[in-house]
Formats: structure tokens, C-alpha cells, sequence
């Protein structure tokens, strides 16, 4: 009898290289779990469970004739519902692609397969992953297993709800303004957005081509590192990529953080902290203060800035990107008279409330006479706020503030008002607007939810990131100090 929810990466590697389990068994006991544990928390939206074990029985076969296999072979993995797995179904949550098969791999699905990851199943999420709960999803909402009356954040929920339910080991999502960082702070686990061109896009239904970054959802710094490995670099199909090399031992390479230099950005005012938040981010600062790190107050004057200028840049991108389900592609179309009925049926027909608004935001902010008002003003401030956080590593190697201003909230509590929606992004969006990587590490107060505490890095300095985030998460035995 395998114990689901003791499993790791790590842990699964060794007992497979032990021969204590197998792939195939293991695989097998995950859908033999999903199958009544998925009826309560809905985090998939699909299972891959013949293709799954057809992959499992191949691991099996390179461990019986003593080949060498990767950190990830036979390792059960859930897969954002917007990340392309060649001939399945790949919905990105909306009615628009109900029916809209993948005819090719995204590049991470290329790089997992030759690392013997499996893939249990695709994952429920905010129709085209906009919004923050997951309620924008055109399908089942998944829930939050820490407390099924609460959301698992979005838009990556299903995600982070399959893993926080031990319905998989790890998963990818994507975060385009915190989708990874945020479910995962929400259901008490790791979440990593990568460098801005550290992962290759191909394969990923664009949302906002610029800020858009695919990371992982693990349940611990080490996983997510493993999964960084084997995703990161170069790929010839996004020219956004970069020639990235990331060596997941790299993590462990300071014992301490003596000589480290943490910001806390002034801007970023703990005094609106709720009081559980308060004391989860002071216990958290005096752990890296235990490490050895030196913290200091640093400035970066228009970071409050970041979230009206995503909410101009993103929707812009996601009116242009979302153009092409007209109807005629991709989609089911709407019989209308001329052309342009059909393009306004289908849209009309099949996207969300959500995704309407942000189309007609975006077409807005980019529309002649307001061009410049808008979308060129919040491309200046982008490189204004890019240029201090420039300056701001320059001085120190580090800067931490939590992932979110509340805990997992309420079913329905910020679907009236999509404002309040958007500001619980607040503290995620900045990274995506500097295109610098974060990840977000579980830090507990005396509630029993949980928030995330995030460290951000500069450009490519992810090894020193996870590095720092795993002592942390050590010394504070995974955010629990205790
Ligand atoms: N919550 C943000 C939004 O609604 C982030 C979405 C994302 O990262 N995909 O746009």
C-alpha cells in the first residue's frame, strides 16, 4: 500500500530505483484515488488514464533491463487545462474549445514525455486563465481541499487543488499576473514563475504573450526546482525563450544566507497586513534573519503601479491573442447570415462574462485616440517599474513580501465585484510586469489557512531564488514555525 500524500519527487525516484514500487502501480493507485477523491474537489477536468499507464509500463520496462532514468520518470504529474498534450482535448476552461483536440505537444509536454513524467490529467481552470479563483472556469469549479467552502485560487485551481489533495505529485500551470504563485499560496504549496523567457510559451494558450510564463506547483522547493530543470530553455518555436540552463542541485549549493542582502520594499506597507498575515511575514523575516541574511528597506517608487498597468497591458494582449476564435477556427460556429454574424454568435455564444469584459477593455485601451492614453502610457510605466527593479538588485540580492493580502477566500465572495477580483493580485503581478522570476514558499500564522511568503530575484537568478527559499522553508519547517 503506497501513502499518496507522503510522496515527493524525490521520494518517488528512490523507490522506484529500489524497486519497491513500480510505475505502473503507482500510476494505477493515483487513478484508483482520483476516482472517488476528484467527486469532492474537482481539479480535473480530464483523465489520461490509458495513456498514463502505457507510459508507466515504459518507465518499468527501462528500470527491469537496468537503464538510467531521469529525477522524473514515473512521476504522476497534472497538467494545466491550457498546456497542449498532442490528441486531447485542451478546453483552457471555455465553452470556445469544448470540443478542440491538440493536434501537437506544447515543448514542456516534449521535455516531460522524454523525461518519463506521467500525466495523470488536465486540470480545471479560469476560462483562458483570467481570473483568481478558478469560478471563471466554463466547467467545474474546483475546490480548495483545505476547506471545500473556499476557493483554490486561480487560475491555476485545478492545479494546486490535485496537488494539495495528493491527487498528483506536482503540477504545471501557468502565471501570467500570479496564477501559479497565488493557488498555490492559497492551498498551501510551492509555486514558481520562472524568469519571463526561461520556459518556452509553445504549446501554451496565449493569454498575454508578454507576461505569460508556465511553472510549477509542488509541494516542496525541491520538486518545483526538478520540474525547473527539465522545462527551462531554449526553444527554437518561441522566440521569447532563452538559452537558460538550470541545475535543480543548484539549490543547495549555501548552507546559509550569510553575505545575502534581502529588500523589503517600503512601498509595500506591512501596516495593511491582517494581523495573521503580520505575524506569519515577521516570524518569516526572522528566519532569513537566522540564516544569516542582512534586511534592509529598500524603494521601488511606482511598484503600486504595477496592477493598473497590467489591467491595461494584458487586457490589450488578450483581445488580440483571443481574436482568432472566430468561429471559423477552433471552435464551434454559430450559423448566421453574413461573416460578421457568425464572428459575433460564436463569440457572443461561447465566451464568458469575464473574458467579454477584458476583449472589450483591450480593444478599448488599444483603439485609436486612446492608444496613447492608455496602452502606450502602461508600456512607459512598465519600463519605468522594470528600471527600479533594475536598481533595486543592484543593491540587494533578494526581495520578499507575501503572495497575497488574504487567505483562500470564500465561493462567490469577489464574484460581484470583479475590482476586488483584481486586487488580490496585487502582490503577484509585480514579477510578471518586471518579467523577473518569484516563487511562493507556505508561511502559517495561528489560523489554520495558509498565506505564501514570495521571494523574487533578478533576471535568470533562480538558483539563488529556490536556494534561499529552500533553507527557509527548512528552518521554518515549511512555514509552520514550529
Ligand atoms: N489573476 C490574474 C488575472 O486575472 C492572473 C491571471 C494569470 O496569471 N493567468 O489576470
Amino acid at each position: 500500500m503506497i501513502t499518496l500524500h507522503e510522496l515527493t519527487i524525490k521520494k518517488i525516484h528512490s523507490l522506484l530505483l529500489q524497486k519497491e514500487i513500480s510505475a505502473f502501480d503507482l500510476t494505477k493507485e493515483f487513478f484508483d484515488y482520483i476516482e472517488t477523491k476528484d467527486k469532492e474537489i474537482n481539479a480535473y477536468r480530464l483523465l489520461l488514464k490509458d495513456e498514463a499507464l502505457r507510459q508507466a509500463n515504459e518507465i518499468d520496462k527501462k528500470i527491469a533491463a537496468s537503464e538510467n532514468i531521469s529525477f522524473l520518470a514515473g512521476v504522476p504529474l497534472a497538467i494545466k487545462d491550457n498546456i497542449l498534450i498532442r490528441n486531447y482535448l485542451t478546453t483552457a476552461g471555455s465553452k470556445m474549445l469544448a470540443h478542440y483536440r491538440a493536434a501537437y505537444d506544447a515543448m514542456i509536454i516534449q521535455s516531460l514525455k522524454k523525461a518519463g513524467a506521467i500525466f495523470l490529467g488536465k486540470t480545471n481552470l479560469d476560462e483562458f486563465a483570467m481570473g483568481s479563483s478558478s469560478e471563471n472556469s466554463a466547467f467545474e469549479k474546483p475546490k480548495n481541499p483545505l476547506d471545500l467552502s473556499r476557493v483554490p485560487g486561480g487560475t491555476s485551481g485545478g492545479s494546486a487543488a490535485a496537488v494539495a489533495s495528493h491527487q498528483a505529485v506536482a503540477a504545471l500551470g501557468s502565471d501570467t499576473g500570479g496564477s501559479v504563485r497565488q493557488p498555490a499560496s492559497f492551498c498551501g504549496l510551492v509555486g514558481l514563475k520562472p524568469t519571463y523567457g526561461a520556459v518556452s510559451r509553445f504549446g501554451l494558450i496565449a493569454m498575454s504573450s508578454s507576461l505569460d510564463q508556465i511553472g510549477p506547483i509542488a509541494k516542496n522547493v525541491e520538486d518545483a526546482a526538478y520540474i525547473l530543470e527539465i522545462i527551462a530553455g531554449k526553444d527554437s518555436r518561441d522566440e521569447t525563450s532563452e538559452n537558460f540552463q538550470f541545475q535543480a542541485r543548484s539549490i543547495y549549493e549555501r548552507k546559509d544566507l550569510r553575505g545575502i542582502k534581502i529588500g523589503l520594499v517600503k512601498e509595500i506597507e506591512t501596516s495593511s497586513f491582517e494581523k495573521d498575515l503580520a505575524l506569519s511575514y515577521q516570524k518569516s523575516l526572522t528566519c532569513l534573519q537566522q540564516l544569516g541574511a542582512t534586511i534592509e528597506e529598500i524603494s521601488i517608487p511606482h511598484i503600486s503601479l504595477s496592477l493598473p498597468c497590467y489591467y491595461v497591458l494584458m487586457p490589450a494582449e488578450v483581445s488580440s491573442n483571443l481574436a482568432r476564435f472566430d468561429g471559423l477556427r477552433y471552435s464551434p460556429s454559430e450559423k448566421a447570415g453574413s461573416l460578421k454574424d457568425v464572428y459575433f454568435e460564436t463569440r457572443g455564444e461561447y465566451f464568458g462574462p469575464e473574458t467579454k469584459r477584458r476583449i472589450i477593455l483591450g480593444t478599448f485601451v488599444l483603439s485609436s485616440g486612446y492608444y496613447d492614453a492608455y496602452y502606450l502610457k502602461a508600456r512607459l510605466v512598465q519600463a519605468l517599474i522594470k528600471k527600479e527593479f533594475e536598481e533595486a538588485f543592484q543593491k540587494v540580492d533578494l526581495l520578499v513580501w507575501p503572495t497575497t493580502p488574504t487567505p483562500a477566500f470564500k465561493f462567490g465572495e469577489k464574484t460581484e465585484d470583479p475590482l476586488a477580483m483584481y486586487l488580490s493580485d496585487i502582490f503577484t503581478v509585480p514579477a510578471n510586469i518586471a518579467g523577473v522570476p518569484a516563487v511562493s514558499v507556505p508561511i502559517y500564522g495561528e489560523e489554520p489557512l495558509p498565506y505564501g511568503l514570495q521571494f523574487i530575484a533578478y533576471h535568470f537568478q533562480e538558483a539563488k531564488m529556490l536556494n534561499a527559499a529552500y533553507l527557509f522553508e527548512q528552518i521554518s519547517n515549511y512555514g509552520k514555525f514550529l
